[in-house]
């Protein structure tokens, strides 16, 4: 697909037209990745955040917040609870949080890998080269860091620079991949600025990082951020505006399958928390093979709101685990046996 299909189809309200999108995603999902939907217990291990992101929630300006960390000990009974379920894989998610030190961490991964066998995903945010590597080392397994949008000047915009050096996430993930991590990453879909030709370089840029998991949701205005304001000089021109519903979520689930065949995707959180009735088995039949179950203990759900009234903010980890069974089962998909590894880096490892 070219960037002008791509801005077509991302345009298209034609529900006839759609459908055939919803289906020729659905078939390369079936064929490349097949039926089974893996479950990944996300642990969010601490709302403690040096960034000051102009969209999130859990951003270091938001004195209105009450900040935890979780202590080892209880992170490894919630991975303990997620073997337990079954999941294949924890994912260990935090704020850029610096008092979550090197060797912290790598004995934590170490811990979880020798008492529970599980995958261990890291989303920890822009992690120094020394961090990375001693992570890697201790077991973790996969690493995701969304770009957030591939326009440069927008995301410079939104997600200012510690200590005045801007990252360059994509580059990161290159040097993620390098030192023998699964990289995932993502966009949130209709930022305030965001076009439709930025979109749909986004996909494109999925493509050309050959990414082994695309994490897509759409952007949720937080009240209590320098995004969350009804400022209308923020958005692109009319017209050109990405609008941050369910439906643009779809299309961009349908075309990064259709763009990357075996990467795997999640239907995520964020497109639940704007359909909770369907939105996660609408994502699961138009591209999607991944769900993240939350396995966060209930006291400190509500302290991670990276977006107001998130979906399963008043769950028990249990209560998660039912609930995604019985969604998956409901669309006659099957729950997934063992890690879920992508499939894009086995059959890399193999040629
Ligand atoms: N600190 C790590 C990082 O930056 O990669 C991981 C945690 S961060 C809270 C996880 C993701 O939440 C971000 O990559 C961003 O896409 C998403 N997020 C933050 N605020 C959001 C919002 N208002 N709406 C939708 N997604 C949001």
């Amino acid at each position: 697909m070219d960037k002008q299909e791509i801005i077509r189809w991302l345009k298209c309200e034609d529900e006839a037209e759609l459908e055939q999108l919803w289906q020729k995603a659905d078939q390369i999902r079936e064929r490349h990745v097949g039926k089974s939907v893996h479950l990944r217990g996300l642990l969010e291990i601490s709302n403690i955040c040096a960034r000051d992101c102009h969209y999130c929630g859990i951003r270091t300006g938001n004195d209105g917040l009450e900040r935890y960390r979780m202590p080892e000990d209880e992170i490894v009974a919630c991975a303990h609870e997620g073997k337990d379920y079954r999941y294949g894989t924890v994912v260990l998610q935090a704020g850029e949080d610096y008092g979550i030190t090197r060797e912290w961490m790598a004995a934590l991964i170490r811990r979880i890998k020798k008492e529970t066998g599980l995958a261990v995903t890291l989303s920890l945010g822009e992690r120094s080269d020394e961090d990375l590597v001693a992570w890697k080392e201790a077991g973790a397994d996969r690493y995701l860091l969304r770009f957030e949008t591939s326009n440069r000047e927008l995301y410079d915009r939104i997600h200012p620079p510690l200590k005045g050096t801007h990252v360059d996430r994509q580059a990161l993930l290159l040097r993620l991949r390098e030192i023998g991590y699964e990289i995932g990453s993502g966009v949130m879909i209709g930022i305030p600025g965001q076009t439709y030709d930025d979109l749909a370089e986004d996909i494109l840029t999925f493509s050309r990082l050959d990414l082994d998991m695309i994490g897509v949701g759409p952007y949720i205005p937080h009240h209590d951020t320098p995004l969350g304001t009804d400022d209308e000089a923020l958005k692109a021109p009319e017209g050109e505006q990405v609008p941050n519903t369910e439906a643009m979520t779809y299309k961009v689930i349908a075309l990064a399958r259709i763009a990357c065949p075996d990467a795997n995707i999640p239907s995520t959180t964020a497109l639940a928390t704007l359909n909770t009735a369907t939105g996660r088995e609408l994502g699961l039949s138009r591209g999607a093979n991944i769900v993240m179950p939350n396995l966060t203990p209930r006291k400190y759900r509500a302290m991670y709101e990276i977006y107001p009234a998130k979906a399963c903010i008043d769950e028990t980890a249990a209560d998660c685990r039912a609930c995604m069974q019985r969604r998956i089962i409901s669309i006659g998909r099957d729950v997934g046996a063992g890690r879920g590894d992508s499939p894009n880096r086995s059959k890399e490892k193999a040629a």
